[in-house]
């Protein structure tokens, strides 16, 4: 069968190679791949910026943002051949750590953990991929061409509860919500927060297109800039940040209503300085009683509560999402950077 194959580490690796099929073992499902999502982490792994091939092997197939459809399954466990299903990214560190030990290796303390695609593990980049039945989550049939989805709005309902986690600590009614950037995962966190009944505003530098017309198809307001000035009298409850721009960052700190919650969800690149003043921002977040936190990653609980949601949202709103879908044998043109929202790599039917 083939696969999307890498030397982590090494930029220029990056191609589909015929690799031996794979065999389930006890516990695990045999999964026909049908698509395979890509994002910035493949970009970069691609660009040879980070990645860590599992041990005594130089290539890895790469992918983290699964999709496919049950061949076999063990009896008993739930799962049966036809099923669509996902399989979660990350795996608990081996010790395990106290966190990984209740299943919650998103929020793994020692960082041993491993990772499907981008750590010690192959990824879902193949034709056909096995998954253990513990690390898998069942699909809804109308996600039939939307199941790549469900990765990145894994991370996007993580978000979610914690954010419901925190507001819980006192009376919490949010009105209004204010994402920055509006890509997959800024539009999912849109998504997510209309399905809450929030009035969800999205902040964007694109001035036209799709991105606009998807959060105005959602019901919610959407503002080209990059700044947050415009929210400064009538401040948004919640804010998610997922540009990872440093200045929008800090603005987002000091732009919340009282007992606001900020949650960052974006990467910036480091490396670049802001002047603030680091008082200001302390007297806003304490005379506010607010919160800014970070999240990455998602457990199974969230992969699961994201299935739930991507089932219970319009599918051509979601199917808008993917603006581009590549065949496994153009794999290369999926990594190359357009104006896309989500680019998809087909592995099969
Ligand atoms: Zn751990």
């Amino acid at each position: 069968m083939r696969a999307l194959t890498f030397v982590p580490c090494t930029e220029g690796t990056l191609g589909v190679e015929e690799v031996p099929d794979p065999r389930p073992g006890p516990g695990e499902l045999l999964v026909q791949g049908l698509a395979l999502g890509i994002c910035g982490t493949d970009r970069e792994l691609a660009a040879g910026e980070y990645g860590w091939p599992p041990p005594g092997r130089e290539r890895m197939t790469i992918g983290h943002e699964s999709f496919g459809r049950v061949l076999e399954a063990p009896g008993g466990s739930g799962f049966a051949p036809g099923d669509l299903v996902v399989g979660v990214v990350r795996r608990p560190d081996p010790e395990p750590c106290r966190a990984c030990a209740h299943g919650e290796f998103d929020m793994c303390r020692n960082g041993r953990y491993t990772e499907r695609g981008i750590k010690e593990l192959d990824g879902y980049g193949s034709e056909r991929w096995t998954v253990e039945t513990g690390y898998a989550v069942k699909l809804d049939p109308a996600l039939a061409s939307l199941g790549v989805l469900v990765e990145p709005a894994s991370v996007v309902a993580k978000a979610w509860e914690h954010i419901e986690h925190i507001g819980s600590r006192g009376w919490f009614e949010p009105r209004s919500l204010l994402v920055t950037g509006a890509g997959p995962i800024g539009l999912l966190a849109a998504l997510l927060g209309r399905q809450r009944g929030l009035e969800v505003h999205v902040l964007d530098r694109a001035a036209e297109g799709l991105k606009p017309e998807l959060v105005a198809a959602l019901g919610g307001t959407y503002h080209a800039g990059d700044s947050l000035e415009p929210f400064s009298k009538d401040r948004p409850d919640i804010i998610i940040e997922a540009t990872g721009a440093g200045s929008l960052v800090l603005e987002a700190m000091t732009t919340t209503a009282p007992a606001g919650i900020v949650c960052l969800a974006g990467l910036s690149p480091g490396g670049r300085t802001h002047r603030v003043d680091a008082g200001q921002i302390n007297r806003e977040i304490v005379l506010e009683n607010d919160v800014t936190f970070g999240t990455v990653n998602a457990n199974l609980r969230h992969f699961a509560a994201a299935a739930q949601a991507l089932a219970q949202a319009d599918s051509g709103w979601l199917e808008r999402l993917i603006t581009r879908r590549v065949p496994l044998e153009h794999a290369a043109d999926a990594f190359e950077r357009g104006d896309d929202v989500k680019v998809v790599i087909e592995l099969g039917s």
